[in-house]
């Protein structure tokens, strides 16, 4: 199964060829500030199976366990790279050109939720990091 995406400008594009390893709403108050948006969908493609068309995203050192990517020229935000999972990319749901075909598997850090934001989906909830991963990721408040 093919994906594609890229940022607001078509600077920056990618391909993956595999499925999603898995989709996960966050809610921590750094991909709230990276985004800009109320939560951060990121959707997880192995890294075997993704290539950049077109460009590659700036980094940005967010923490000691991760890199956000972003277009130097548009400001999109793209990626999340984190240590402790470098098989594979993480993309922003938004980059991709069909988001709808996402399945997202659950909501993390929701200890940050914003009390406005309504979730009434039945996905599994985790107010901190997922028990599905390994992830660091730190809390722009907690660490
Ligand atoms: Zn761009
Ligand atoms: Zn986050």
């Amino acid at each position: 199964m093919e994906w594609t995406g890229g940022c607001l400008c078509g600077t920056v594009r990618y391909r993956a060829t595999a499925d999603p390893i898995r989709a996960v709403h966050c809610h921590c108050a750094m991909c709230r500030r990276a985004s800009g948006a109320a939560f951060l969908t990121h959707v997880h493609f192995p890294i075997a199976d993704f290539v950049w068309t077109a460009g590659e995203p700036t980094r940005y050192r967010s923490s000691s366990q991760a890199e956000r990517g972003f277009c130097a020229r548009c400001g999109s935000t793209l990626t999340m790279h984190e240590a402790v999972l470098d098989d594979r990319v993480q993309v922003s749901l938004g980059s991709l050109d069909d988001p709808e075909r996402v399945r997202a598997d659950d909501h993390v850090w929701t200890l940050r939720q914003l009390s406005w934001v309504p979730v009434d989906d039945a996905l599994p909830r985790f107010e901190k990091t997922s028990a599905a991963v390994p992830s660091r990721a730190l809390d722009g408040d907690g660490s």
